[in-house]
């Protein structure tokens, strides 16, 4: 922890970390130091995290990296802080230590963390490049070794897209494996937790402290605790231990290998695909017909529910008001106007707009729909294959500067994120190789619900 927090000061020009709580983080340390002394300690206790700035926590300010929520201060920590933390009422912590809080996408729209009120985070890779988004700060902090671990939040790609463009592993698990209690509310259909670290068997220790069912959340998964570090490790029957993938059955979907697939991109992927192959995987030609439209699906669904979630944010309950009002619908005018930032404004209107009268029916009503159909036609590819794998996005990390004035270029290349979190499906990003000036390139592998295990077990043969 001491050496961490070194290390995290040193680097602070990366402008990963929003906030560092050295105070706790020591206390944190000595109790570890201490069940470890008594036989109490687990895998996990006394190893530094640090979480996305979209958890509640007590001992750290919580801003979502907005200005809306300068100087909040959350009474409790969330789930997810809790179960990898000290625990709570009723829920038992793995005794990880927290040193701080992680810069991220304001509410975490984005996928550059170019969207934050607290600044840009630096690509450890090549400064000049953004880190992805809108776990930024996470992925950067992971990759730069500021921390061995961390959370982040995939609402249509945010753990993904950050792992592939910093070259460190990140999983989504399916909607409601993780506990959105303390989770700042982004789109709440979608909006998952996941840990971000070196590898998939970090991840898998990660995910079985920090997932389960949660009855503050209603949309919780009512399943058993599991064991993802032994599922990952489960040897499938028929392997061998040359062929540790022997009859995995991997999709390729024909649409997730456009030609505007970066060369760079798509080189890393099919040589990742080889790899598993060797690995005595079989591939299989798929198809996704409807991906493309996962994109006005989830830009009409996230936002409508963004709208509705930020109405929260009025100026009375939390953080920022305005100054000088003359009345109350003047305060919540002023206040909103003041510390939103102009991605978050746009969503809101966007949102409004196709859930109100008259347009509700052609936008939001026919975006639910179609993405049902998008649910519905993984279950026709799973009924092929065991895994789905592609690209994670369709590029290296983008320069920093000179970039983020077309809010319309980010959405699109969301291409091969959001189909999974539309269906509710986990996805996984694990790092493949180097694109053009050596920049990390994950590949993305999609599992069928609950099908976590599968995916950690995959990774970890191909690590
Ligand atoms: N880039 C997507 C968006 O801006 C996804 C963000 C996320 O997963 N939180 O909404």
């Amino acid at each position: 922890t001491q050496s961490l927090l070194g290390r995290v000061q040193a680097q602070a020009d990366l402008g990963a970390f929003l906030h560092v709580n050295e105070e706790t983080a020591l206390a944190a340390a000595a109790a570890a130091d201490a069940a470890r002394a008594t036989g109490t300690a687990g895998a996990l206790t006394g190893v530094p995290i640090a979480h996305k700035d979209i958890f509640v926590t007590k001992d750290a300010p919580t801003t979502a990296g907005s200005k809306i929520l300068d100087g909040y201060r959350s009474p409790f920590d969330a789930t997810v802080v809790a179960r990898l933390g000290a625990g709570a009422d009723g829920v038992t912590g793995a005794g990880m230590v927290m040193l701080g809080k992680l810069n991220c996408d304001e509410f975490a729209m984005g996928s550059a963390n170019t969207n934050s009120a607290y600044g840009v985070v630096k690509n450890p890779w090549n400064r000049e490049r953004v880190p992805g988004g809108s776990s930024g700060g996470s992925a950067a902090a992971v990759a730069a070794r500021l921390v061995p671990a961390a959370t982040g939040t995939d609402t249509g790609g945010s753990i993904r897209q950050p792992a592939s463009f910093t070259g460190i592993t990140g999983i989504k698990p399916t909607y409601g494996v993780c506990s959105r209690y303390g989770m700042i509310a982004y789109a709440s259909s979608l909006d998952q937790a996941g840990p971000m670290a070196r590898s998939a068997e970090d991840c898998a220790l990660l995910l079985s402290a920090m997932s389960g069912f949660d009855s503050r959340d209603a949309t919780s998964a009512q399943r058993p605790a599991q064991d993802f570090h032994a599922q990952m490790l489960a040897p499938r029957t028929g392997a061998s231990a040359d062929k540790p993938l022997a009859g995995l059955r991997v999709g390729l979907p024909k649409e997730f290998f456009p030609a505007a697939l970066a060369a760079d991109v798509n080189g890393v992927v099919r040589a990742a695909l080889a790899e598993l192959e060797k690995l005595g995987a079989t591939l299989v030609e798929v198809s996704l017909p409807r991906t493309e439209l996962a994109i006005p699906v989830y830009y009409i669904i996230a936002p409508a529910e963004a709208s509705s979630n930020l109405s929260r944010f009025d100026g009375v309950k939390f953080g920022h008001r305005a100054a000088q009002y003359t009345d109350l619908l003047d305060m919540y005018k002023k206040s909103r106007s003041e510390a939103f930032g102009t991605e978050v404004k746009r969503r809101i209107m966007t949102g409004t707009y196709v859930l109100s009268h008259g347009y509700y029916d052609a936008y939001y009503l026919q975006a639910q729909k179609l993405r049902r159909m998008i649910a519905d036609d993984f279950q026709q590819v799973f009924q092929q294959c065991d895994v789905i794998a592609g690209p994670v996005a369709p590029t290296v990390a983008w320069p920093l500067n000179g970039h983020s004035t077309d809010p319309l270029a980010d959405y699109l290349a969301d291409i091969f994120t959001l189909p999974a979190s539309l269906a509710g499906l986990p996805g996984m990003s694990v790092p493949a190789g180097f694109g053009a000036e050596g920049l990390p390139v994950g590949v993305q592998l999609i599992g069928n619900y609950f099908q976590e295990g599968t995916l950690l077990h995959t990774a970890h043969a191909f690590q």
